[in-house]
């Protein structure tokens, strides 16, 4: 990941805007945003280096929280934004931030592209298996048998395993943590910005009004086993969906490939050394009509 550094030293609340969260108190997503702030105070991101693109849900109203680059998208189209704002200024440290519903329903069609291109953006999604925003529906990743007002009979659709979606379709970084436990997470969001490449982090973000599962989780989430070995893609598969345990931590990471703002400056080094087409110039004179 490309890292601009501070000018001057910047303290986690230099990086909350002006603008208060408006989420429900106790809310997982305070975990993720505090654990987003230390973070990026710990790396020392420039602000005016820095970018998030979200999708719509709860999670959706993260990039207004922080004082950095922001862009509220429509639903599910998180990943599309922030891969078009690295590749229009691959300076940016760039991150992209859903909700379980916004990434694995409406935006499915753009997670395995992500990845497979290995573009070089963080993507942060905040899972609390359940639709918050619109008051408590199933989600793509509510467990079977959820009974809520909307699901009376309890959830029938098997869910969406979020990590298995990424690491069968290419991600090179992977991790999971849990708003339960925020230097962990700190750690992991660290790892993920530094990665070069698409980093896919879930967060286990409690929704406490409508699923609150922080007991539930606190019980039962472990860091995955000192002997985990990251760069086995199938151990990781298998890590994922273990039913001895939750597990938490970095289950994958892969740095031998090159990241898609790497492989498009080659295309546009060719384009305009061939002289027919040049892709390169035709950048510049986009960026310079915006
Ligand atoms: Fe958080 Fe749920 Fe409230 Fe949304 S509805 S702000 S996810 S607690
Ligand atoms: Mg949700």
């Amino acid at each position: 990941m490309a890292i601009a550094p501070a000018p001057v030293p910047l303290k986690p609340a230099d990086y909350k805007s002006s603008v208060k969260p408006i989420w429900c108190p106790g809310c997982g997503d305070f975990g993720v945003l505090n654990s987003f702030y230390k973070m990026i105070s710990d790396l020392q991101l420039a602000p005016e280096k820095v970018a998030i693109a979200s999708g719509i849900g709860c999670s959706g109203r993260f990039p207004a929280f922080v004082n950095a680059y922001g862009f509220h998208g429509v639903h599910g189209r998180a990943l599309p934004l922030a891969t078009g704002i690295k590749l229009g200024n691959p300076e940016l440290t760039v991150y992209a931030v859903s909700g379980d519903g916004d990434a694995f329903s409406i935006g499915m069609g753009h997670v395995p592209h992500a990845a497979r291109r290995n573009i070089d953006i963080t993507y942060i999604v905040m899972d609390n298996e359940i639709y918050g925003l619109t008051k408590g529906q199933p989600s793509p990743t509510s467990v079977l048998g959820m009974e809520k007002k909307a699901s009376p009979y309890g959830s029938i659709d098997a869910p969406v395993d979020p990590l298995r979606v990424v690491l069968a379709a290419g991600a090179t970084f992977v991790a999971r943590a849990f708003s339960g436990r925020p230097k962990e997470m700190t750690e992991i969001l660290k790892a993920a910005t530094l990665h070069r490449g698409f980093a896919c982090v879930q967060v286990f973000s409690p929704c406490v009004t409508f699923n609150n599962t922080y007991d539930a989780l606190k019980a039962t989430a472990v860091d995955l086993p000192a002997d985990h070995d990251v760069t086995d893609r199938l151990a990781a598969v298998r890590r994922t969906s273990d039913p001895e345990a939750t597990y938490l931590g970095v289950f994958y990471h892969d740095t031998s490939k090159p990241s898609y703002d790497m492989l498009v400056a080659g295309v546009q080094a060719k384009s305009r050394a061939s002289g027919r087409f040049d892709l390169g110039r035709l950048f510049e004179r986009y960026n310079a009509a915006g």
